[in-house]
């Protein structure tokens, strides 16, 4: 089995990185279950998908809801009967310096980018421990590997990102469960994640770089390589970045 046939989750497929891993995905036969807030993106995408024969289903979650990911997991497993892989992508980066003290924004991020992708894990867990198969792929960036001013908070969050999955990787090799572990790090990538930025000297910073940004298709290229691995190889970090990115 390689990604034919697979039932893979992806949070965060209403845009972006997640739309574009849906359709790599499911050009490549896997059956994929779509999650996001706004359901009028998920039925487009599930209508698109449909008319290239692609199987979906979606599933209306906010990704800071345990129990809304414990029922994504249940849905998929009712659909389908099995989940092969989740994408843990959704994330927000409102970037602004420490000093603007945007709190509402820091508590948003460690609840979407951390906390939502910890929902994720713990979610499908136990059916991927039970089937001694499966594969966690976790979005974080190239964030996740160096600090810059402004992306304090997003950095932080990206940092966790990266020693969760690899703490879930000791932990699930030591018990010889047989799951996969990858770390997707991009880094800029043309989707709407900058434009949720409010602070306005952060968002400058950002445009500026965003005009050398890759499509997110560069991403999902990145993801379907991992998931289409034989399962004894575990493909545990990938870093994407433009070639013009410093
Ligand atoms: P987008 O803004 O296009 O996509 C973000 C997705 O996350 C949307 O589908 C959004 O859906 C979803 N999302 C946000 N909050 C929630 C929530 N509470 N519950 C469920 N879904 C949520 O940006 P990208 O595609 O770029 O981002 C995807 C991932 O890639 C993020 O984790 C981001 O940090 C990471 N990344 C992106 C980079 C880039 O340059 N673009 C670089 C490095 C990493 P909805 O609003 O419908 O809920």
């Amino acid at each position: 089995m390689s990604i034919e046939e697979k039932v893979v989750i992806i949070t965060g497929a209403s845009s972006g990185i997640g739309e574009a891993t849906a359709r790599e995905l499911g050009s490549k036969g896997a059956k994929v279950v779509l999650a996001a807030r706004r359901e009028d993106r998920l039925k487009l995408l599930q209508d698109s998908l449909k008319k290239d024969k692609i199987e979906s289903s979606y599933k209306v979650v906010d990704v800071t809801s345990n129990e809304e990911m414990e029922q994504l997991a249940q849905f998929t497993l009712d659909q389908y009967g099995q989940i092969d892989a989740i994408v843990n992508n959704a994330g927000l980066m409102p970037l602004a310096n420490l000093s603007k003290k945007k709190i509402d924004e820091w508590n948003t991020m460690i609840d979407v980018n951390i906390k939502g992708l910890l929902y994720g894990i713990g979610a499908v867990l136990p059916h991927m421990r039970e089937r001694k198969s499966g594969h966690i792929i976790n979005i974080s960036s190239v964030a996740g590997h160096e600090v810059m001013p402004g992306g304090t908070v997003y950095c932080g969050t990206k940092f966790a990102v990266r020693a969760i999955t690899e703490g879930l990787r000791k932990e699930e090799a030591a018990e010889g469960n047989n799951i996969r572990t990858t770390i997707i790090s991009p880094g800029a990538v043309a989707t709407e994640l900058v434009e949720h930025i409010t602070d306005l000297d952060a968002k400058q910073g950002a445009d500026a770089l965003y005009d050398i940004a890759i499509p997110p298709e560069s991403i999902a290229r990145a993801i379907a390589h991992a998931i289409g691995e034989p399962n004894d190889v575990a493909t545990n970090e990938i870093i994407i970045r433009p070639t013009a990115q410093e």
